[in-house]
């Protein structure tokens, strides 16, 4: 076994392989980039070694800085994690070369699984089903309709050398062919230095199904089993769970076999993934084979039992796997959140900056009403860290276990409720809103779920029977505890709550052991809040309804409480019954009508206009282009118009919801 390890990363997936590291016993060497200087798992590693400045280009990208890192620190091994080198054939070969070993899977195998059309190949050829399509290259916009037609639309455009969810388009007629052909081979071109591309047909409404695979250096590959990644925003998983709630045991062997065989075609020989496309009737279709440790592999470990970092390490070092196929059984489901800066408000857009708050659920067992659950959290930032922008924008990936679905559900739902950040914006109510709703609770998944659940972006949701419970009691708790620390307290005992600007009548009374009884006028139930746990200035309220424990987000505004419970949010007031009856009187404040209106989406500088007064626009076309954090955003006409007014010009900084044109 090595003694010492380097790790070629950065972030919660560094801070994943130490842990395992020293489990083994292992000394670990980081390698890191000036951003992560001093970060989470700089501060674990034994050893670091800084190889240069914050872009992953400059730094983490450069082989030559890796390899004298390990020269210089003695290490035996690499762990390359996933991104940056993980997948680089050529890396691998050089650290071969240069007697230092690759803790992942052997170069031709990458090289093999690498390219999407040449897997697609290998696939093929051992007997794996693949999506129907073509597998030559694709040479022009006219032979792309061409071998189109042949398919039948929609069919999918992809990237040979694509990842990350990009340099794929669907195409649905002709003209989408011809044009998303140019786009596809201009992003591929930019995005990853090789403009091949290829198509195949577009499996409608399908469902994103994986088999994780391991293997060792004496021919031994087990399956350890499936994990469902259909929730995707833009082809990128958002939610994934182990096992899929589609697959039944014929079809999950059926997988197996086809991933061990294609896995075996490669001679592979560390963790791997064979990704599938299946429809709702079970039928699947390869689609290419990731040769690293997936994002989502926390959710396998968590039904198997393997370490896989530990497999992969074990399996560099030589040994043989130390169980068989006949070893593995799945046990309960498991679930991962993928906690992002981003604000799902404002359709998702990166929201980096300091995290000047980081709460999370605590890991280990916890009881919910309907049983047990274990809370997992691989993160690589700490209260206080940087989000920053050079890298991947996420925070954690937060995991729940339960021996049920329904079980991981109700446990993910209370691990996100428990999971408090400030100082970004972050996806954690747009999570929550999945957890509740029943068609994920339901199994009833679809890699276009979140588009078909929130055609019009996230807004969370209105707040259901138990956030209104939630609310009611936080407010009037806060109520009571305001009064008192006034020196003022009343004594009155009857209230009108209002949530948004419906009216629920409560009437306070206080039990012996401080809990709260609101009986609920009308509805005939009182509700009990005990173990309440807020003064004021805090961003958390927690307490215990009835007999179960909740935590919301409050902040207190002129005339009540603005309070988030899960993926509601409302504003609150509590009021006597003859202030409510005034303030139903008063009008409703009208929020500006900005349907006219395409605003800059946040702080940014003007790249482009592309419209001028008096002209007509259709819907989807662009009308300017806005760059923020080097990425440039492009803003879409979301309706047929005539331009009014053009309120910026390129070159000009604007602020978050600046306008920028204004139509008629
Ligand atoms: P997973 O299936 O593990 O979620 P992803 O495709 O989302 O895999 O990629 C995992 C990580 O690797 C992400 O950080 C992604 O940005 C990065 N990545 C994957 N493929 C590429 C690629 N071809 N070029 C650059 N980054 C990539
Ligand atoms: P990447 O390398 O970016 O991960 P994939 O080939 O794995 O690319 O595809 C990413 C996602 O795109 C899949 O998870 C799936 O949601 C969707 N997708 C890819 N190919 C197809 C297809 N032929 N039909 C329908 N959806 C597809
Ligand atoms: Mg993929």
């Amino acid at each position: 076994m090595f003694s010492k390890i380097l790790i070629a990363n950065r972030g919660e997936i560094a801070v994943r392989i130490i842990k395992t590291a020293r489990k083994m016993g292992i000394q670990t060497v980081l390698v890191h980039s000036d951003a992560d200087t001093g970060s989470k798992a700089w501060e674990m590693a034994d050893e670091t070694i800084h190889i240069g400045p914050s872009p992953a280009a400059q730094s983490y990208l450069i082989q030559d800085r890796i390899v004298e890192a390990v020269r210089q620190s003695g290490a035996e091994a690499v762990h390359p994690g996933f991104g940056f080198l993980s997948e680089n054939p050529v890396f691998a070969r050089r650290l071969e070369a240069e007697g230092i070993t690759f803790i992942g899977p052997n170069p031709y195998a990458i090289e093999a699984m690498g390219d999407k059309i040449t897997s697609k190949k290998f696939a093929a050829e051992a007997g794996v089903s693949t999506v129907p399509g073509y597998m030559g290259l694709i040479e022009s916009p006219d032979h792309a309709v061409h071998i189109a037609a042949e398919i039948g639309y929609p069919v999918m455009i992809k990237a040979s050398a694509g990842g990350g969810g990009k340099g794929i388009r669907v195409a649905h007629s002709e003209t989408d062919m011809a044009e998303g052909f140019a786009a596809v081979k201009a992003e591929a071109l930019t995005a990853f230095g090789d403009d091949r591309v290829f198509l195949e047909k577009f499996i409608v409404n399908p469902r994103h199904i994986e088999i994780q695979v391991l293997g060792d250096k004496h021919g031994n590959i087990v399956s350890l089993f499936d994990r469902e990644c259909s929730i995707q925003r833009r082809n990128q998983k958002v939610i994934e769970e182990a096992p899929s709630p589609l697959l039944d045991d014929a079809t999950r062997k059926l997988m197996g076999d086809q991933a061990i065989a294609l896995a075996r075609a490669v001679n592979y020989d560390s963790a791997g993934t064979v990704e599938f496309v299946a429809g709702q009737d079970r039928s699947f279709y390869f689609l290419e084979m990731n040769t690293r440790l997936q994002v989502e592999h926390p959710v396998t470990e968590l039904i198997t039992g393997v370490d896989l970092v530990e497999q992969m390490i074990r399996s560099a070092a030589g040994e043989t796997m130390a169980f068989g196929q006949d070893d593995l059984k799945i046990n309960g489901w498991a679930i991962e959140s993928r906690i992002y800066a981003e604000d799902p408000y404002r359709g998702f857009l990166p929201s980096i900056g300091r995290l000047v708050r980081y709460e999370t659920a605590e890991e280990g067992e916890h009881e919910s009403p309907i049983g047990p659950y274990t809370v997992r959290n691989d993160s690589g930032v700490r209260e206080g860290d940087e989000i920053s922008m050079f890298y991947d924008p996420m925070i954690s990936k937060l995991c729940a276990w339960a021996p049920t679905r329904a079980g991981a559900v109700e446990g993910m739902a209370r691990a996100l409720e428990d999971t408090h950040l400030q100082g970004v914006g972050h996806n954690v109510p747009f999570l929550a809103a999945v957890m509740d709703q029943d068609r994920f609770k339901s199994g009833a998944l679809s890699t276009s779920y979140i588009v078909d659940e929130f055609p019009d972006g996230f807004h969370g949701i209105p707040a259901g029977p138990l956030q209104k419970d939630v609310m009611v009691a936080c407010a009037v708790a806060m109520n009571e505890i305001l009064a008192e620390q006034s020196g003022d307290p009343s004594d009155r005992t009857d209230w009108i709550v209002l949530i948004d600007r419906l009216p629920i009548g409560a009437s306070v009374s206080y039990d012996d052991d401080e809990a709260l009884t609101i009986e609920l006028v009308g509805e005939d139930r009182a509700l009990r809040l005990s173990d309440i746990d807020w003064r004021p200035g805090q961003a958390q309220f927690r307490g215990v309804l009835d007999d179960a424990p909740f935590t919301a987000e409050v902040k207190r505004i002129a005339d009540g409480f603005d309070i988030r419970s899960r993926a509601s949010k409302s504003r609150v007031r509590v009021l006597s019954p003859h202030v409510a009856e005034l303030f139903a009187r008063l009008p409703e404040k009208v929020a500006a009508d900005t349907s006219k209106l395409i605003q800059s989406p946040m702080p940014g500088l003007v790249v482009s206009i592309a419209v001028t007064p008096g002209q007509s626009v259709k819907t989807g076309e662009t009308v300017a282009i806005i760059e923020a954090m080097k990425m440039q955003n492009i803003m879409k006409a979301e309706r047929d118009g005539v331009v009014k007014m053009v309120g910026a010009q390129a070159g000009d900084p604007v602020a978050a919801d600046d306008v920028l044109v204004e139509f008629e």
